[in-house]
């Protein structure tokens, strides 16, 4: 069995053939969580997956679609209610690859609706699924500031908890389609997050990545596809669908040097853990 942990079938992309590509991916034993870009699309992934074994669904807006939406957390809040299907809030978090530098009221609108994401994660008890993307000639500094976000409210739950007036649950989570380096994938893995690996780990020039995967335990480790983007090898440039998981795994297998098997079914277990899969 396995499990793509993130993808997004309600994207235009799939208006086409849906239907089909749900079914190659569930016939040949692989669920799918579909991950939300704006509410919209929450809406969406929430519907495909209500009545349907096998996929469940992720709620939030992707900082790139801030612009194009009036923004309101009650609405994520109502709509995270409504279904057991909702297992998790994202993608949310900050993405300045498209900024300008001096961007400083969009940054800083991102992070002020990135805390009230994870402030709603643990009221409701929902792990976060976390997109970040830096500049192309900063890709690493914007896992920092979300490092240093995360870090203060994981903090202040802890003392919250100690002093026993925590009405909230833990900050919890998977950092998804992983670009960071290995040391800031540490210091996610020590606040308790998950690593999702994409297609991205199939190419070729994906020395550091490939590294990062040989270095930290499987046990952190979620697969995903994103799709339709990041197609795997060999279907790298094409749209990639759910069935590609399979590539990942096969990779992540072949750089630990354990069988597909084994890589297949911790993977599917991280999974079902994190986002409490029934
Ligand atoms: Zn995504």
């Amino acid at each position: 069995m396995l499990i793509d942990s993130h993808a997004h079938l309600t994207f235009k992309d799939f208006d086409p053939d849906l239907e089909e590509v749900i079914r190659r991916s569930l016939d040949c034993g692989t669920q799918i969580i579909n991950a939300s870009a704006d509410y919209e699309t929450s809406v969406q992934a929430v519907d495909l997956a209500q009545n349907r074994d096998g996929m469940w669904a992720f709620i939030g807006c992707h900082p790139d679609e801030l612009a194009n939406e009036e923004f309101n957390i009650d609405k994520y809040r109502k709509l995270a209610l409504s279904s057991k299907k909702v297992v998790g809030i994202g993608e949310v978090g900050l993405d300045y690859y498209r900024l300008d530098n001096n961007a400083a009221e969009i940054k800083s609108e991102q992070k002020e609706i990135f805390l009230q994401f994870i402030n709603l994660a643990q009221e409701l008890d929902l792990p976060l699924v976390l997109h970040g993307r830096g500049k192309k000639d900063d890709p690493y500094g914007v896992y920092d500031e979300m490092l240093e976000i995360l870090k203060a409210e994981v903090s202040a739950y802890a003392k919250a908890s100690a002093d026993r007036r925590s009405m909230k649950s833990e900050v919890k989570g998977v950092i998804h389609c992983y670009g960071g380096n290995l040391e800031q994938v540490k210091k996610f893995i020590d606040l308790g997050f998950y690593i999702g690996i994409t297609g991205i780990v199939t190419f070729k020039n994906a020395k550091e990545l490939q590294a990062i995967v040989k270095e930290i335990s499987l046990d952190k480790m979620l697969i995903e596809t994103d799709a339709p983007f990041l197609a795997p090898d060999p279907y790298r440039g094409q749209r990639n669908e759910p069935s590609y998981v399979k590539y990942v795994c096969q990779k992540i297998a072949e750089l630990k040097e354990l069988s597909f098997d084994e890589v297949a079914k911790a993977t599917h277990e991280n999974t079902c853990r994190l986002f409490n899969l029934k």
